[in-house]
């Protein structure tokens, strides 16, 4: 077993097993390496309806199989394991992984995702699928007609609400301060929305529901003298406030942004370090669309049988 690839893919969202169709097919026998939630963050969801091809929507998990099932059919070897150090100063790339496996590359393409943030609140992972979530595209849905609350101030929340006002029967926008930070024609077209209710300087202290979610225990102006709680009735909570890029280990080795995501120079998908490409939610804090993360991934692998072509 070869520990030397012409192409060596980190992550295995749809960013990663897309890259590992097109650069199995390019015969770039690439490996593939899978590491701490293999699949990504849609084995976590539950029914995935927007995804081009499956009619009748199909779940987050079994799209990832479809997915990881295809990139095998084509060749790509995938080990498991979590990446600890690269080294992308030379022609030849070196990634080691925690159990201490050694990798060479002549091109890596990096597609470790993103996290959704949450509060932190206890009560979030219990109602994980079962109200709560951190993606109004991918369940709003499933709240038509229903009341919902958003949290964050900022352009991903009000974007959120605004596609939840069209949907829901009401929207609340919790934001704890007392403005929002989106920009500000997406401030306008939340306020114009009169199915949404902003609650400003408001935190949310806690959830609630027998099985499923029924509401938030909120609280206004929280430690001050005008502290306020209470509760309100809603069927769904989505998160909204920000990404957190799986960017740590490449600290150092390619250019990130100050949120931490990877730089790439659009339309490519080419990092700072010459063969080292990225794709998907790392790299994209804009659309974060396992379609996008997808084609982004076949973006990646075509960039680097281009970059290898031209070394050759
Ligand atoms: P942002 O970092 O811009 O906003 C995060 C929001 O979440 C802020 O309002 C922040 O509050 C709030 N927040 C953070 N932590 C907590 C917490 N613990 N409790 C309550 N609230 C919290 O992230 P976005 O995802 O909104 O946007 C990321 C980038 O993508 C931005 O540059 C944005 O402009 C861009 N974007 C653009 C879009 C567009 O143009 N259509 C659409 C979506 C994103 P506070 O303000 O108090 O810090």
């Amino acid at each position: 077993m070869t520990n030397h690839t012409k192409c060596l893919i980190i992550g295995t969202g749809p960013a990663g097993f897309t890259a590992a169709i097109y650069a199995s097919r390019a015969m770039l026998n690439p490996i593939v390496i899978e590491g701490p939630q293999p699949g990504g963050q849609l084995i976590t969801t539950t029914e995935v309806e927007n995804f081009p091809g499956y009619i009748d929507g199909v779940q987050g998990p079994k799209l990832m199989e479809d997915l990881r099932a295809q990139a095998l059919r084509f060749g790509a070897d995938i080990r498991s394991g979590i990446v600890s150090k690269v080294d992308f100063s030379g022609a030849v790339k070196k990634v080691t992984l925690a159990a201490g496996d050694e990798f060479t590359a002549d091109s890596v393409i990096i597609c470790t995702g993103a996290a959704a943030r949450y509060l932190g609140l206890p009560d979030e992972q219990k109602y994980l699928g079962l109200g709560v979530s951190a993606c109004a595209t991918c369940d709003g849905f499933f709240y038509r007609g229903r009341v919902v609350a958003v949290v964050g101030g900022g352009d991903t929340a009000c974007e959120e609400a605004l596609y939840l006002s069209n949907l829901a029967k009401k929207v609340y926008l919790i934001v704890r301060k007392d403005y929002l930070r989106a920009s500000k024609v997406m401030q306008q077209r939340v306020r114009e929305k009169e199915n949404i209710e902003i609650l400003f300087s408001t935190v949310t202290m806690g959830l609630f529901g027998e099985e499923v979610l029924e509401g938030a225990h909120v609280a206004t102006h929280s430690g001050t003298a005008n502290e306020n709680f209470y509760d309100i009735a809603i069927d769904g909570f989505f998160l909204a406030i920000g990404h957190q890029p799986n960017t740590e280990v490449f600290l150092g080795s390619v250019d990130l942004d100050e949120a931490g995501f990877i730089k790439v120079a659009a339309p490519s998908t080419a990092t700072s370090a010459p063969g080292v490409f990225a794709a998907g939610d790392v790299a994209d804090p804009h659309y974060q669309q396992a379609i996008s993360a997808a084609g982004m991934g076949c973006r990646a692998a075509l960039d680097a049988e281009r970059y290898l072509m031209e070394q050759a």
